[in-house]
């Protein structure tokens, strides 16, 4: 898990393998230990007892050989019992301790007074004897004969090797199953332990890490042991709390952005609108004066024909002069808005009569709402400035869409009412909708617009604490929505 490497301390995984794998090893060891200990044990005197028994089974017949002073069935006997594997020596002797027969090492062979001092002990038992370079293990057994009286003793030998090459084996056999057990109990573990917590912390941790990515909305399945259910399922909803307190702050911070954007365009259109004012208040006199002069001009008889065109010329310019320092006092008017309660459909109809001459000469056609929807919502506006706004946004339509469609509409909604205004023109590219409200802005050739209508609109919807926005219409081209009461403000 490479995503650990960054925090320091221990894993699951170790913190498992330190106290639970490590505590049951020791025990399953302790265990094994005492276990092979008994075994062990066991093992050495079931050893003894072969040797016992092997040495039982010879007394009778040699009790009754030597007895007789038969020679020959004593070496008979021994002859069966040299064949017995796990017998290395058998040792025969008389009365006095001396060896009337044996097979096997002669190694082991006792001395005569010992025998004397172990037959006349008239005991019998085993022990482990070192003869320098290996150990035997000796049982021994007083012959009698049928009055019970001590006639010899028999001897029988057995390696000492034999005991510990079982030993060894045993504790061979004992090392190779605890350690196998412990691979086994280690995997047991391990896997156990993946199955029931690693793989859902991982996946846990994998959710975590790709909501700290940027997918907000990935959120970590509920799967697995109860606690860890209820775990990530506190982490959703924590998550939840975080991202919604997110959305809402990246929200706020793009209506303050908006807002501080208003605000600065809003001074700019202030300070563009004093100077306007200035300059149509300064033009209109000697505009005046001109046109005064070509209509006197106009008046006289003797006028030839050059003459009179230069004049007419004259009064067409004036009279272009005129409407742009109109236009002007319009967008630089702040005297107060004279409000009244008026129906929207009303503003549309004086608006759509003032455009009558304009659409006569145009192909657009106009679509308003239909009668089924009445009058429209009663708005608190300037009347007639209203209708100016309609205009200004109606001829643009137009203009854009010689031959298409334009569509007037009102709205009633959650932010408040006013008008859209739509058609399926070009459109506006984005790059250009924050220089549409700037005056002078305009993509139409000289004579033919002036870049101030629609700043017009925008300082008419300022007026009435209202909002002028452009996007895109669903009919292919521009839209405008014309904000007039905020829903704090209704007629
Ligand atoms: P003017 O119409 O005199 O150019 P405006 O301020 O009314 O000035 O408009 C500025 C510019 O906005 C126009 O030149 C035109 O490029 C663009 N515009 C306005 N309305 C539309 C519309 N409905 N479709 C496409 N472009 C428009």
């Amino acid at each position: 898990m490479p995503r650990l490497r960054r925090y320091r301390g221990y894993s699951l995984r170790l913190a498992v393998t330190a106290f639970i794998l490590l505590p049951c090893m020791l025990l399953a060891g302790f265990a094994a230990w005492l276990g092979l200990a008994a075994v062990e044990r066991q093992g050495a005197t079931r050893m003894q007892e072969d040797i016992e028994l092997v040495t039982r089974a010879m007394t009778l017949p040699l009790s009754h050989a030597l007895a007789n002073r038969e020679l020959a069935g004593v070496e008979s006997v021994l002859l069966s019992a040299g064949r017995i594997g796990l017998v290395y020596g058998v040792y025969v002797y008389d009365e006095q301790g001396r060896r009337i027969a044996s097979t096997g090492t002669p190694r082991a062979a006792m001395p005569s007074d010992q025998v004397v001092q172990l037959a006349t002990g008239r005991e019998r038992g085993g022990d482990f004897e070192d003869l320098g370079d290996e150990e035997v293990y000796s049982y021994f057994q007083p012959l009698t004969d049928a009055g019970g009286r001590i006639i010899g003793l028999l001897q029988v030998t057995r390696r000492g090797s034999d005991f510990e090459d079982y030993l060894s084996e045993l504790r061979a056999w004992t090392v190779a199953g605890a350690v196998l057990l412990g691979l086994l109990l280690t995997g047991v573990i391990f896997l156990g332990h993946h199955r029931a917590v690693g793989r859902h912390v991982s996946r846990m941790e994998r959710a975590m890490d790709r909501v700290a990515g940027g997918d907000l909305d990935h959120r970590i399945g509920t799967s697995g042991p109860l606690e860890l259910r209820a775990l990530s399922g506190s982490i959703n909803r924590m998550l939840d709390g975080v991202v919604s307190t997110h959305r809402e702050l990246v929200q706020r911070r793009a209506a303050e952005i908006t807002l501080k954007e208003q605000l600065a365009q809003s001074e700019k259109l202030a300070a563009v609108g004093q100077l306007a004012a200035g300059v149509a208040h300064e033009l209109g006199t000697p505009l005046a004066t001109v046109d005064a002069s070509a209509q006197r001009g106009l008046r006289h008889d003797a006028l030839d024909d050059p003459l009179r065109r230069a004049f007419e010329r004259i009064r067409g310019e004036v009279a272009r002069m005129e409407h742009i320092v109109r236009q002007l006092m319009d967008f630089a008017r702040r005297n107060p808005l004279r409000r009244r309660p008026e129906h929207a459909n009303r503003l549309v109809q004086c608006a759509l009569s003032q455009l009558a001459p304009d659409l006569e000469r145009s192909d657009t056609v106009i679509e308003t709402p239909g009668e089924s929807d009445g009058d429209g919502p009663a708005l608190d506006v300037d009347r007639i400035r209203v209708e100016q706004a309609l205009v200004n946004l109606v001829r643009n339509a137009m203009q854009a869409t010689p031959r298409g469609r334009v569509r007037i509409s009102w709205f009633d909604d959650d932010e408040g009412r006013g008008f859209i205004v739509e058609d399926d023109g070009p459109g506006i590219p984005e790059s250009v909708r924050p220089h549409l409200f700037e005056p002078f802005y305009t993509t139409k050739t000289v004579g033919e617009g002036t870049g101030l209508g629609l700043s017009v609109v925008h300082a008419i919807a300022e007026a009435h604490g209202g909002r002028i926005s452009v996007d895109e219409s669903p009919l292919g081209g521009a839209r405008f929505r014309l904000l007039l009461n905020t829903s704090g403000h209704r007629a």
